[in-house]
């Protein structure tokens, strides 16, 4: 079936209609968004983009945007929601033939979760399944301080829950595992309270049938095993919408 008229500048020109899963998770820094969005990329064999990971990667350029965003990282405040969104727009449009994708920490603005719902209604997509990860503060100002990262391929690890078997060094690629700039306590602190500003009206706007709470207090596995039963759930019909007006 050949998608009907998709209109805007999120527009895209189909051929099949998809039958793409899109996956939000939404959660505070630390909330095991991460790790979890990897784990349930690898079960669902869709993609998993994480905004903060892209930024970070873009920020190592030596330009003066590359300069620009550095600053904003290290600060812990939100990146311009323009900047974000188009990239989160080109790469959706590529993973959608290939299935669908999990998003890591976008939305995290009104703006953000309005213009993602006009990307999916112009690759004639329903709206996405919106798991919302919960751990109570003191959790989160622990893991993170304690958490480290593979410079070379991104792995996450914990000095508390979970030790590279290597030592310090990353157990896939023996990549060095060091601290984010942005996880020291008083710029945690800052993203925590960007993350609640923005929270509450996010979760107002995503609370219905899509929109799962979770506590993301349990093991990893544990939290895992959740996850994949609601998206398993959920996911029998994939969510599909009349074409875009
Ligand atoms: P994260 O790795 O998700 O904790 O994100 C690290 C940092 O990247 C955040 O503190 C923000 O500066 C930036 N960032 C990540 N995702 C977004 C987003 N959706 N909108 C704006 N800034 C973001």
């Amino acid at each position: 079936m050949r998608a009907e008229k998709a209109r805007g500048r999120d527009a895209v020109a189909v051929e099949e209609a998809p039958r793409a899963r899109i996956i939000v998770f939404l959660g505070a820094p630390g909330s095991g968004k991460g790790t979890q969005s990897a784990l349930l990329s690898a079960e669902l064999g869709i993609a998993a983009l994480s905004t903060g990971e892209m930024l970070r990667a873009e920020a190592q350029r030596e330009t003066s945007a590359g300069r620009k965003l550095r600053k904003v990282l290290a600060s812990g405040a939100l990146v311009a929601d323009e900047l974000v969104c188009d990239a989160v727009a080109a790469r959706l449009k590529r993973e959608i033939a290939n299935g669908g994708m999990i998003l890591d920490g976008f939305p995290r603005t009104l703006a953000q979760a309005e213009r993602l719902d006009g990307i999916l209604r112009g690759l004639d997509l329903g709206p996405a399944m919106v798991l919302h990860l919960d751990v109570p503060r003191e959790h989160i100002v622990a893991r993170l301080t304690a958490r480290r990262q593979c410079a070379s391929c991104g792995a996450i690890y914990n000095l508390v829950s979970r030790r590279s078997g290597r030592g310090e060094v990353c157990e896939s690629d023996g990549g060095a595992l060091v601290q984010r700039e942005d996880d020291s306590e008083p710029v945690i602190l800052k993203r925590l309270t960007a993350f609640d500003l923005a929270c509450a009206p996010l979760v107002e706007y995503y609370r219905g049938a899509n929109y799962h709470w979770i506590d993301g207090g349990g093991s990893t596995a544990a939290v895992a095993a959740q996850l994949l039963s609601i998206v398993k759930a959920r996911g029998k019909k994939p969510e599909k919408t009349q074409a875009a007006a």
